[in-house]
C-alpha cells in the first residue's frame, strides 16, 4: 500500500517460470529434431532463464557496458576489456550448456538441434553475450578446412567450462573465438578490404591494417580476411602467441551501440599481427563461408527468441491487466493483435529449429540442399520480421513498455541487429537470387519442402502456385529478377514457415498463419480474418499463470 493509494492492476512480472516448458512449439520442436535425452537440462536452463535472479543478470550485464582499458598504469598497452560480473554468469552459464561447441565435440544423433533449442531458451534472457557464443560455435567448421589447425584449436572451442582472461590458449580450460572482417570502406563487399598480408613462414603471415567491427575483441582467437601475394585469404589471429606474448591487437575504441550493450564491439587495428593462413591464399571467402552460414543460423536463432521472448511477455501482461473492466486478453482486439504475434513467433521458432536439424543431417543432400536455400530465406524474413514484433509487444504493456524497467526497451534496441550482421537484408535477397540461378537442388528441396503441406489449406496451395508462377518468370529473365529478390525472398519463406506449422502445429495455429500471411494483405498485427480461432492460439502461447512468482514474494 502506498502512502496516497493502493497500487492495483499492475500484472506481476513474469518470472520464475520455466521458459522451455512455456514454449510450446519449441519442446514440440526438440522432440521432432533433438537428441531425445536433453529433456531435464532444457527445462533445468529455463528455469534458470525465467528466474528472477538471471533476469537481474541481464538487466545488470546491459546497464553496466563493457569498459575499454588501452593502457596499464605504467603506459604499457593492454587492450583488455573489463566486464561486469553479470557479464560473466551469462557467459559461463552458456558455455556450461555447450552453447558454444558441445555438438562438435560430442556429435551424437540431434546435437545441433538440441544446442538450437537451449539457445532458444536462453538467449531469451539476453542476447548480446550469445555473440562470442556464436562465433564460437560457427568457427569449427571453417576450421576445419584445415585439419592441423582443426586438431589445434577446435577441443580448446569445444571445451569447458569458461575461462575468461588472455592467457595462452593451451593454458585455458576453455577458449573463445570471433571473426574480423568488416573494414571501414565495406563489410557486404569483404573483396575490398585492405588489410595486407605478409608471408612470415611456416603458414603464419604478418597482418597490417585495420578492422571496423570487431566483436568480442576478448575471445581468444579471431578469424579475419586480409590480402596475401595471391588474393583475400582467411587467417587464424590469436590474441596471445604461444610464447606467452601478446599479438599486437590494438583496441582503437568500442563501439557506441543502439544495443546489444553488454557485448563490447571494437575498432581494431593490426600490425604485423602475427596470423596462420586458413585455407589456400585467393581463398578467404570460400574458406570463412562455412562460419558466415553458422552465424547465420544462429541470427535466425537469436531473432526467433527475441520474438517469443517479447510474445511471452505482451500476452502475459494481456493476461493479468484489465481495462474498461474486462481483461485485455478478453478483447477480441486485443486477442487478434496477441495471436497474430503468437503464430509469427511460432512460425519463427519452427523454421529455426528445422534449419538447426538440417545441421544435423551433413550427410543427406536433400538436407544440405535445403539449408543452402533455407538459410537466406531465413535469416532474411525472420530477422526482418522481429523489430515489428517485438514493437507491437512493447506496444501492448502501454506505457509500462516503453519503460527500461519492463525489459521491452532492451529487446526493442537489440531487435534490428540480426538482421544487420553476417548480411544485411538485401545481401540475404541477392544470395536467394545467387541460389536460384546456380543450384537447382537446393530449389528442389524447397518445393519438396512446402509441397509437403500441399492441398491442407486453400490460402497454402494459392499462394505455392503464384510463388511458382514468379519463380519461373525470375528464371525467364534473371536480370530483371534483383529488384524483386525481396518479395520472392518473403513469398519464399513464408510458404516454407507455413509448410512446417500446417504439418506440425495444432490447426489453429496454421490456420491463423495460412489466413493472415498468405490469404490476407494485411501488414500489421491484429488483422487476422474472422474464423481464426484467437483463444487457442494465446492459450498456446501465454506462459502458464501459476508458474510465475507474484510481485510480494
Ligand atoms: C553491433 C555490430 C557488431 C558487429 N560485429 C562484427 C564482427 O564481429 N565482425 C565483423 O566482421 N563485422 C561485424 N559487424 C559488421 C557487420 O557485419 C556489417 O556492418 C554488415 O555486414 C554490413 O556491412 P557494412 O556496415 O559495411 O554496410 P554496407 O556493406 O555498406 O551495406 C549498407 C547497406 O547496403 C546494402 N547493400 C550492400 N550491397 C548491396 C548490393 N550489392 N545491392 C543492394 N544492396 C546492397 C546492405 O544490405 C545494407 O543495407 C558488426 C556490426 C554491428 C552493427
Amino acid at each position: 500500500m502506498a502512502a496516497t493509494h493502493e497500487v492495483t492492476n499492475q500484472p506481476p512480472p513474469l518470472a520464475g517460470y520455466d521458459v522451455f516448458a512455456a514454449d510450446a512449439a519449441l519442446v514440440e520442436a526438440y522432440d521432432r529434431y533433438g537428441s531425445g535425452d536433453d529433456r531435464a537440462e532444457l527445462h533445468r536452463l529455463g528455469r534458470l532463464a525465467g528466474s528472477a535472479e538471471a533476469q537481474r543478470w541481464a538487466c545488470d550485464a546491459d546497464t553496466h557496458p563493457p569498459v575499454l582499458r588501452t593502457h596499464d598504469r605504467y603506459g604499457h598497452r593492454t587492450d583488455e576489456v573489463e566486464f561486469h560480473p553479470a557479464w560473466h554468469q551469462l557467459m559461463g552459464t552458456a558455455v556450461e550448456h555447450g552453447m558454444h561447441g558441445r555438438p562438435w565435440g560430442d556429435p551424437k544423433p540431434g546435437a545441433h538441434a538440441t544446442r538450437a533449442a537451449r539457445f532458444l531458451v536462453w538467449s531469451q534472457l539476453e542476447s548480446a553475450h550469445l555473440c562470442p557464443i556464436s562465433m564460437t560455435y560457427a568457427a569449427v567448421p571453417a576450421l576445419r578446412s584445415d585439419p592441423a589447425i582443426a586438431a589445434e584449436w577446435e577441443p580448446r572451442l569445444a571445451a569447458g567450462p569458461y575461462d575468461p582472461g588472455l592467457r595462452v590458449p593451451r593454458t585455458k580450460t576453455s577458449s573463445l573465438a570471433g571473426m574480423a572482417m568488416t573494414e571501414k570502406q565495406g563489410g557486404s563487399d569483404v573483396r575490398a578490404n585492405t588489410t595486407r598480408a605478409e608471408p612470415a613462414g611456416s603458414g603464419w603471415y604478418r597482418l597490417t591494417g585495420h578492422k571496423w567491427f570487431c566483436s568480442a575483441p576478448m575471445n581468444d582467437v579471431f578469424l579475419m580476411l586480409a590480402q596475401a601475394p595471391d588474393g583475400l585469404t582467411c587467417f587464424v589471429v590469436p590474441r596471445i602467441l604461444d610464447d606467452g606474448t601478446r599479438n599486437p591487437f590494438a583496441i582503437q575504441r568500442l563501439k557506441d551501440k543502439l544495443g546489444n550493450r553488454a557485448n563490447a564491439s571494437a575498432e581494431i587495428e593490426l600490425d604485423a599481427t602475427y596470423g596462420q593462413r586458413l585455407g589456400p591464399e585467393g581463398r578467404g571467402v570460400a574458406t570463412i563461408i562455412d562460419m558466415v552460414a553458422a552465424t547465420r543460423l544462429d541470427c535466425v536463432l537469436g531473432s526467433a527468441a527475441l520474438m517469443r521472448r517479447a510474445v511471452a511477455e505482451a500476452t502475459w501482461h494481456a493476461a493479468h491487466r484489465r481495462a474498461f473492466g474486462a481483461r485485455l486478453a478478453d478483447s477480441a482486439l486485443m486477442r487478434n493483435v496477441l495471436a497474430d504475434m503468437a503464430v509469427e513467433s511460432e512460425a519463427a521458432t519452427t523454421l529455426a529449429m528445422r534449419l538447426a536439424a538440417s545441421v544435423d543431417a551433413a550427410d543427406d543432400p536433400h538436407e544440405q540442399a535445403l539449408r543452402r536455400i533455407a538459410l537466406p530465406l531465413a535469416k532474411y524474413w525472420v530477422c526482418k520480421r522481429t523489430p515489428t514484433v517485438v514493437a507491437e509487444a512493447l506496444e501492448c504493456l502501454g506505457g509500462n513498455g516503453y519503460i527500461e524497467d519492463s525489459d521491452l526497451p532492451r529487446l526493442y534496441r537489440e531487435a534490428p541487429l540480426n538482421s544487420i550482421w553476417e548480411g544485411a537484408g538485401n545481401i540475404q535477397a541477392l544470395d536467394l537470387l545467387r541460389v536460384l540461378a546456380r543450384e537447382p537442388d537446393a530449389v528442389a528441396a524447397w518445393r519438396v519442402e512446402v509441397e509437403a503441406a500441399k492441398g491442407q489449406n486453400r490460402h497454402f496451395d494459392d499462394t505455392l502456385n503464384d510463388t511458382l508462377a514468379l519463380l519461373a518468370e525470375t528464371a525467364a529473365s534473371p536480370e530483371s529478377a534483383t529488384g524483386h529478390s525481396r518479395l520472392l525472398a518473403e513469398r519464399m519463406a513464408t510458404l516454407l514457415q507455413a509448410s512446417l506449422v500446417v504439418r506440425f502445429a495444432p490447426s489453429a495455429v496454421a490456420d491463423a498463419l495460412c489466413a493472415g500471411r498468405l490469404g490476407s494483405l494485411a501488414g500489421t498485427f491484429g488483422t487476422l480474418p474472422s474464423g481464426v480461432d484467437t483463444v487457442a492460439v494465446l492459450a498456446r502461447a501465454t506462459p502458464a499463470v501459476e508458474s510465475a512468482e507474484r510481485m510480494d514474494t
